[in-house]
């Protein structure tokens, strides 16, 4: 890893150059809550001034930048000689400035399962490809954030910089060639032994700071053992079924896909939904039969998927603790709560 150091105004000065001809999404403000803590949402600028880099947390992930709730995946044209699909891929590049650790890992396990499959998505890896991530520590607690007990408050590799506070300038890591190519338009420096001796204590301090809420190192044995518990219909009854936690999660992405045919059938449309296994046809096939009709199941599995099937495909939980589908459930359902649950469950 390389590691430079730039002036706080040269950050300014690196996104403003690239505003004339790349989008460039970042964490702005767009309200604030019933208590006044202010909302963020990740979202087009057109200046540096519009965003606010010492957010917390965005209500949503940056994940609609790569995997869209919708997307049309191909158009067919029908007439009397033939057919012809249409396939258009996203070309135009795009930087997000911001994103946290828990962000850029819930990130690269979208990497894991779209990019680096058997079966690569093209449509995943044309915006990946074509998106410049420009990381940030984060230095204050979000609301229930967890990314310390699950393994996601240091991030190696899935930016293009990655950017520490330290006072007046940045400690830059530098995570990839195009990452050291848009450091050329600005002031760069070598780091120094105060500036690495900065770093190092804001990291000592951050790290220190976190409290483990949950413990998740035996997980996926317990979800073994815990199949049937009691714990999934105590929290199923409360679950609405609304799906909002996948939507606003970073990583959760199960999808389904529909072809719609115009009345003249000379148009076909395959359009891709991202879509949450807490909906109740989740699980519902052909001919009407539902696997999983009981909000029970439904919440179950999407447990079971975060933290048992991804840890036995990836090695690792599929969670990175941002909290988010805590804060936008309106049923109260939080996951380290669910998981304090399970663990209780067995040490009964
Ligand atoms: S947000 Fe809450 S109520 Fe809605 S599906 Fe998720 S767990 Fe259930
Ligand atoms: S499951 Fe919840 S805490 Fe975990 S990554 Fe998704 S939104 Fe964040």
């Amino acid at each position: 890893m390389l590691y430079k150091t730039i002036d706080k105004e040269d950050l300014k000065n690196l996104i403003d150059v690239h505003l004339h001809d790349v989008e460039c999404i970042g964490p702005r403000q767009v309200g604030t809550n019933a208590k006044g803590r202010p909302l963020y949402q990740f979202l087009p600028v057109s200046s540096f001034d519009d965003m606010d880099l010492d957010y917390d947390t965005t209500e949503y992930s940056a994940k609609t930048y790569f995997l869209p709730y919708k997307e049309v995946l191909s158009t067919f044209h029908f007439d009397d000689s033939g057919w012809t699909q249409d396939i258009t891929y996203r070309k135009h590049p795009r930087i997000i400035v911001g994103l946290h650790r828990c962000d850029i890992n819930g990130l690269v396990k979208l990497d894991k399962v779209f990019a680096k499959e058997f079966h690569p998505n093209p449509y995943y890896l044309s915006r990946r490809g074509n998106t410049l991530i420009i990381g940030i520590g984060c230095h204050k607690h979000c609301e229930g954030g967890f990314c310390s007990s699950i393994g996601s408050d240091s991030v190696t590799h899935g930016f293009d910089l990655f950017l520490t506070d330290i006072g007046d300038r940045y400690f830059v890591k530098v995570g990839s060639d195009r990452g050291f190519n848009a450091l050329n338009k600005i002031n760069v420096r070598d780091i120094s032994d105060e500036d690495r001796n900065q770093y190092l204590s804001n990291r000592n301090n951050f790290e220190s700071s976190f409290k483990k809420t949950v413990k998740v190192e035996n997980l996926p044995n317990l979800l073994d053992i815990e199949f049937e518990s009691e714990v999934w219909k105590k929290w199923g009854d409360k679950c609405m079924s609304c799906g909002s936690c996948a939507m606003v999660c970073p990583t959760c992405y199960c999808y389904g896909v529909t072809e719609n045919l115009s009345m003249d059938f000379k148009k076909s449309e395959k359009t891709k939904q991202l879509y949450s296994c807490n909906l109740y046809d989740f699980a519902q096939v052909a001919g009407g039969h539902n696997f999983r009709p009981a909000r029970e199941t439904r919440l179950k599995y999407r447990y079971y998927h975060q933290h048992r099937g991804f840890v036995e495909t990836f090695g690792q939980p599929m969670c990175v603790g941002c909290n988010r589908c805590s804060r936008v459930c309106l049923a109260g359902i939080n996951p380290t709560e669910v998981i304090r649950d399970i663990q209780m469950e067995h040490g009964r």
